[in-house]
Order: C-alpha cells, then structure tokens, then sequence
C-alpha cells in the first residue's frame, strides 16, 4: 500500500544546499511551473539560485525541502518554464504539490504587502525564527493573515439550498459562503450571510470540516444546517437564482477540489443511501 505525500511545515530554514529543494515561485495568483508534454513540475533551487538564496523556506514534502520567493513583473521565464495562474494546476500538479503552491503563493503575497509598517512607514524586517515581519522602530508585527469564512450547505427535507453567484463566470450552483466580520461568531456570520443572500432562517448548524483556501487568502470553515423559515428572495448584487434541488436533479456543481462539491455530495450520499 502506497501512502500519501506527507508535509510538515516548518519556518526555520534548514542548514543545507537548496539546490534540490522545491522552489514554489509566486506572483500574485500565479506560479512559475516547468512545462513537460503531459504535465507541470516545480523548478528546484538549482534552476534558480538566486531566488532560492532568498527564499522563504515552507518545510518538507516527503523530505524535500519546499521554499517559496516572489518574482517581479519584468521576469521572463526561461525556455521551458511558463507562468501559469496557480488554480489551473489542480489535478496537473499532484495534490499534495498543489497545497504547497497555495501556501506558497500565501507566503510570498504577504512577504510582499508587508514590506513597510502600516502604523509609521518604515520598511519592516523578517523576524528570525518565526513566520513574521516587523518594524524596527514600534516593534508592530506583521504575521500572514488569513480571512475566515463561512460556507453552509442549507437542507430542506431531501432537497438542498443551491446558488448561483452573480460572479460566476459560468451557470454554476453552489452553496452559500461569506466572510466573517469583526466581533462576529461563525454560527452569527452564517445566519447573517444566509439571511442576506437568500432571505431565510436555518437551524441545527452543524460544523462539517474546513477547507484552506489559498486562493482568497481563506479558511473556509463548512457547517450545514436545516431550512427553518422565510421564502427565498436573492440579493441581486451577490446571487442571481437560489434554488431547492433534489440529489437526482442536480445542476453544474462545483468541482471535488472544493469544500461546497463535499457538502453537496455527503448530502448526496446520506439521501441516496436512506432511499428505499
Ligand atoms: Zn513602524
């Protein structure tokens, strides 16, 4: 039996060559991969010394060391490398390589937006030995932040709540999600965010499991819950039809990457499974 890909993560670089290691280079949303016939690989500190030299180290992959460094605009990718917007690798890139890219592109993005303090203005400095920056003068950190959001899979007997974002570029349905704001609990953000989107009540929140979710800088923390009251009338400015399905008639879902394709398809499963 084979076993999955292990990661630990780790901040403090180790004390040995990083031309062999896995060296994650970020911009934005996108990552420098190399490109084979059938599929993508990650450059090794050996491609490309001088970033690696200052790389910001993310732990070990099996053990091989993974770093992530940023590179600018004006880079050119080499023969053979190409710049590729980081979700397009899901399911190209093996997914424990993939996690590694979101962290990677987290890491980097704050590196990068953290550069100066934000209460004086003064270029900040790496902290050793941890996963910060901070400023000289008033000694105000900066650690990487994350957004915890909320998502929610809202039943109603044996149907199920499904949306369409007003974003979405393509008809996809999906289920409820929003940010948390300040001062609010998770259970308060999901009954605000349902409220708002879809104008009904829910009981019995349940927590399902979470979901990093590097590409918004996110937790996705999942819950389902129970239909309690209300018609459902949309916000317009975040979703354009909200709609009850049954497990047999189900519109474009999500892919399996994501935490909303699991809540739908455990839904799926418990219906399905309880049919006679
Ligand atoms: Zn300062």
């Amino acid at each position: 039996m084979s076993s999955a890909p292990h990661f630990v993560p780790n901040h403090a670089p180790p004390d040995r060559p990083r031309e062999n290691a896995l060296l994650f280079l970020a911009r934005g949303m996108e990552l420098l991969v190399l490109e084979h016939a059938d599929r993508v690989s990650i450059p090794t500190g050996a491609d490309f010394p001088e970033l690696a030299a200052g790389a910001h180290y993310l732990g070990q992959l099996d053990g091989v060391d993974c770093y992530a460094a940023g590179f600018t605009q004006e880079f050119i990718a080499p023969q053979g490398y190409k710049v590729v917007t980081a979700r397009t690798l899901y399911r190209r890139l093996d997914d424990a390589r993939f996690a590694v890219a979101g962290r990677a592109l987290a890491i980097v993005e704050w590196d990068l937006t953290h550069r100066f303090c934000g209460r004086c203005g003064q270029p900040t400095q790496l902290v050793a030995g941890e996963r910060a920056r901070r400023c000289p003068v008033d000694k105000t950190p900066f650690y990487p932040r994350i957004a915890p959001a909320i998502i929610v899979l809202i039943t109603r007997g044996d149907t199920m709540l499904l949306a369409r974002n007003a974003q979405f570029p393509e008809p996809m349905f999906s289920t409820l999600a929003g940010f948390v704001e300040p001062g609010e609990s998770l259970e308060e953000c999901l009954a605000r965010e349902v409220k708002e989107e879809v104008g009904i009540d829910v009981k019995n929140i349940r927590y399902f499991g979470s979901q990093p979710w590097p590409f918004g800088r996110s937790l996705m923390v999942g819950f389902t819950a129970e239909y309690a009251g209300g018609d459902i009338v949309v916000d317009p400015k975040e979703i354009s039809e909200a709609h009850w399905f049954r497990p047999d008639q189900l519109p474009r879902i999500p892919p399996r990457l994501s935490i909303a394709r699991q809540l739908i398809d455990a839904f799926v499963e418990r219906i399905q499974g309880a049919a006679p």
